[in-house]
């Protein structure tokens, strides 16, 4: 069966956009159709210091891997992007980094898995770029379209960390 996925995609290290635009061409090779992808966004690292700010997007896959086939893939794409494997329990730079956001609307809780991804709702550089595809799409468990989730955060000190980049920047323009 296909279902319809949004996978958040980023990176911090050396060609960022590049990188971002790598992984989508191998989600396209491994994962299924990528259907839609949002502006490009810049973000300041969450959770962690350092001085290299993010570049992040999201896209929209149709996809006939489970939720867990889809992880592994996101995994290996990341690998052939070049990240390596954590060094620390701590978040880390790295050259792409996907996470899958919403699986259609599946709720899922598993040792290796969480959807919604468990973060989604307090970060402002995933909910700008998924808000651009599905602004009115009622997130799984908490009952607020992708719109309500990004204008609440809009209000917090978060926001202002996450700005648009130049649309020339956008995965159309600079494969
Ligand atoms: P980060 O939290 O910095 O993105 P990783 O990309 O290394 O760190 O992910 C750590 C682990 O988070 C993965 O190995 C994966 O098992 C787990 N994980 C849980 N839920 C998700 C999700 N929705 N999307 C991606 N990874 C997830
Ligand atoms: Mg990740």
């Amino acid at each position: 069966m296909t279902q319809i996925a949004y996978l958040g995609l980023g990176s911090n290290l050396g060609n960022r956009i590049r990188h971002l635009n790598v992984g989508i061409r191998l989600l396209e090779k491994q994962a299924g159709d990528v259907l839609r992808v949002s502006p490009f966004y810049e973000s300041e690292p969450w959770g962690y210091q350092s001085p290299n700010r993010y570049v992040n997007a999201v896209c929209e896959l149709r996809t006939e891997l489970q939720p867990l086939r889809l992880l592994d893939c996101c995994k290996n794409i990341e690998r052939q992007a070049g990240r390596k494997n954590k060094t620390s329990d701590h978040y880390e730079d790295r050259p792409l980094d996907i996470d899958i956001l919403l699986y259609g609307n599946d709720a899922i809780d598993c040792p290796r898995l969480t959807i919604p991804h468990p973060r989604l709702a307090i970060r402002a550089f995933v909910l700008f770029p998924l808000s651009d595809l599905i602004p009115d799409f009622i997130v799984p468990l908490t009952r607020k379209s992708v719109a309500q989730l990004r204008d609440e955060i809009t209000d917090s000190s978060d926001s202002d960390r996450v700005r648009p980049l130049p649309p020339l920047s956008s995965s159309s323009h600079s494969l």
